[in-house]
This record gives structure tokens, sequence and C-alpha cells, in this order.
């Protein structure tokens, strides 16, 4: 039986502690590939911060389109405020689309980056 806290050693195959860096049987230093340090993006993490279009975005590291959203979100925003009676419900409407897509676009970003992650 293998315990999970082992790992085979890429050089002689022998067993050894998960977070050993040299192997104790033929001293085969591992290296720790940088793919491997990929961070985990929680993608309903990425979903709940696009109440603020644009936040999902910057958490899943799409910083320019993130900003981009930010600045039509905040905009949407002010028409609704500014022009209270004129253009508040096309505004809300926008922003509640821009909610539902930053929403949508981040969650799915953060899975392609865990599977991304995950096949290294
Ligand atoms: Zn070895």
């Amino acid at each position: 039986m293998t315990s999970p806290a082992t790992k085979p050693c890429p050089n002689c195959g022998a067993q050894m502690d998960a977070a050993a860096e040299i192997c104790q049987r033929c001293g085969f230093k591992m290296v720790t590939a940088p793919q491997t340090n990929v961070q985990k993006k929680n993608p309903m993490i990425a979903a709940v911060a696009s109440v603020l279009p644009g936040l999902g975005q910057i958490y899943v590291e799409e910083t320019r389109k993130g900003v981009v959203l930010i600045v039509v979100a905040l905009f949407m925003l002010y028409v609704a405020v500014a022009y209270r009676n004129i253009a508040s419900e096309l505004a809300d409407a926008l922003y509640i689309m821009l909610i539902i897509y930053g929403a949508y676009d981040s969650y799915n970003t953060a899975n392609a980056i865990n599977i991304g992650a995950d096949t290294f």
C-alpha cells in the first residue's frame, strides 16, 4: 500500500517522503518545477467578487480586462445616479449584465487556471 505522504524517486524509483528534496537512496535532487506552483483560483470567489464587475477578473489575474470592466461598471453607476430620471433603468440593466458577464467570465477563467494547473 502506498502512503499518500510518499513519492517515488524519479531517478531510482525508491519511495521517499513527499516533502523530501533529496533521495535518500541515490542522492537525486528533486527539482521543484515552477509550473506546479501555479496558484489555484476559487471560481466561487471570482464569481462573488464580480459584484463589482472586474474584481473577479483581477482575482484570476486578468488585470487589464478587470480594470476595463471596473471603469465601465463605475460609469454605469455614475449614469444611474446622475441621470436618475432618464437613463437609470438602462444603466441598472447594463450594470447587472456586467455583473453576470464578470461572474461568468471569471468563474470560467478560474476553472481553466485550475485545470491547467492540474495537467502539469
Ligand atoms: Zn533515488
